[in-house]
């Protein structure tokens, strides 16, 4: 007779402490075997060097390493998912009873947990979500009539009215400890075998200091100071709890909590409403003719557009893969209402570069600059490039940073478009689509 185990799978929550999966895991009565898995439907879409594949590498070992000391181990996989548990629900050492996860509301992520939660049936075992990666789950924050909240300022007030300490308590995890399976550590595969370059690139800390967050209401608009906490990445790949950052910070600064409710309205909006991964929210806005030049979209993704914060943040992204809050919205709105390009090109390019890259903030951020979201800049609202740097850059020390030839005539005489002529043109572009004459 095998013995019987649990599974834990990690995925975008690679810790061990406060957990909410993996301590369910080790409550269940059964010894937990914890895998991961460096799924290759995703990868095989990414380049050799991508930098979150470094990321999620690194901290997979260092996690490998923390289940090592206490004598378990961490199963690292690299394959289909499905093809990993059917090969693990054949294992002659252990029989599996439960599977344990965190959920994800991505739609590729409810796809392959569809997929495995059939498996698991057919093979006689149970399939466990649960919710770690926001305080509230796309269904926990709801109008009075139930339906969904689209619009932020009504949900961060309900957010907040629900909010109790239970919703930050920490999965102490490690008092559970005994119940992972005790094994020899195997050996880790490394990223070359996965067709990846490894590179030295230095990372966000996760450390974050609460002077920082003291001060962030009055330092997070200016792109020139680290003024925000650069905990992105962290947070996308659940390096860092959000329960723990709520109840680290919950009495030290409002305006940053209210980010981190940001990203769970944009979450829930994703679970809702999962077309916006493809079409606009509001579906009056994919009538609008984009002009969808293709030298322009690239003049726009190289930093070369001759307008120095759009250029900077542009170049900034690509040699770092931040940009700061501020900065995005300045591109955004340049791509979709100057140049009149498709927000799902500038989406898809954040995509690829953004180490913080998440689908529902990114999509909601997009389509918030676009105006065809939910709660969105309404279309006739357009950033005026230079207004947003003398406002938040007016020492010119961020655009000139990244694009130290900015006083250059050269530089100066090569802007794709005059800021007045865009915006005419835009709102004219906008307006008839918006209000069709029948
Ligand atoms: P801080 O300002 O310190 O905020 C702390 C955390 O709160 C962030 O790390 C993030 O998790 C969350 N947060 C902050 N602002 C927002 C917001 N507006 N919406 C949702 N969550 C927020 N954020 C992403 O995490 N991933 C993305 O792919 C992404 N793409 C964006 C695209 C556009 C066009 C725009 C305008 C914004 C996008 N954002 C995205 C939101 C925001 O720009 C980043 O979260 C922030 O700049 C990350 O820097 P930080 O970690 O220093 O954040």
């Amino acid at each position: 007779m095998h013995k019987e185990v649990s599974l834990f799978w990690h995925r975008r929550d690679i810790r061990l402490q406060d957990n909410a999966g993996l301590f369910n895991a080790l409550n269940a009565g059964l010894n937990v075997q914890p895998i991961f898995i460096f799924d290759k439907s995703i990868l095989q879409k990414l380049p050799a060097n991508d930098l979150r594949v470094n990321f999620i590498y690194n901290e997979i070992s260092k996690l490998k390493k923390l289940y090592n000391d206490l004598g378990s181990d961490l199963l690292v996989f690299f394959g289909f998912p499905s093809d990993v548990f059917k090969q693990l629900f054949q294992n002659t050492d252990w029989k599996v009873k439960y599977v344990f996860t965190n959920e994800d509301v991505e739609p590729y992520a409810i796809f392959r947990d569809n997929q495995i939660k059939e498996i698991c049936a057919i093979n006689n075992v149970q399939f466990t979500t649960l919710k770690d990666h926001v305080i509230f789950g796309a269904n926990e924050v709801l109008k009075d009539d139930k339906k969904p909240y689209t619009v932020f300022t009504p949900y961060a007030k309900k957010w907040r009215s629900l909010l109790t300490n239970n919703h930050f308590k920490s999965f102490d995890t490690m008092s559970l400890k005994r119940n992972f399976i005790q094994t020899n550590p195997s050996t880790l595969l490394t990223l070359s075998d996965m067709g990846f370059i490894q590179t030295d690139f230095d990372f966000p800390s996760m450390e974050v200091s609460t002077d920082l967050i003291e001060n962030y209401t009055e330092k997070r608009n200016f792109p020139a100071i680290k003024g925000t906490s650069r905990l992105g990445i962290h947070l996308r790949f659940g390096t860092v709890s959000i329960r723990t950052l709520l109840k680290n910070y919950l009495s030290v600064n409002d305006t940053w909590i209210s980010e981190l409710i940001w990203r769970d309205f944009y979450s829930q909006i994703l679970a809702h409403f999962p077309h916006v991964a493809h079409q606009s929210f509001n579906p009056a806005y994919d009538q609008i003719p984009w002009r969808n030049y293709e030298n322009e979209f690239e003049r726009w993704k190289n930093g070369n557009t001759g307008i120095p914060i759009v250029d900077a943040g542009m170049r900034e992204l690509a040699q770092t893969g931040f940009m700061h809050n501020r900065v995005r919205m300045i591109v955004a709105s340049y791509l979709c209402k100057n140049l009149l390009i498709d927000w799902r090109w500038g989406e898809a390019w954040f995509a690829e570069k953004l180490l913080d890259f998440d689908l529902a903030s990114n999509n909601g951020g997009w389509q918030w600059a676009a105006g065809s979201g939910v709660d969105a800049a309404p279309y006739f609202r357009i950033f005026n490039p230079d207004l947003q740097t003398k406002k938040f850059d007016p020492q010119l020390v961020y655009c000139k940073k990244w694009v130290p030839e900015m006083s250059s005539l050269n530089y100066m005489g090569n802007t794709v478009v005059a800021h007045d002529f865009a915006r005419n043109r835009c709102l004219e572009v906008y307006k008839k689509a918006l209000n069709p004459v029948v």
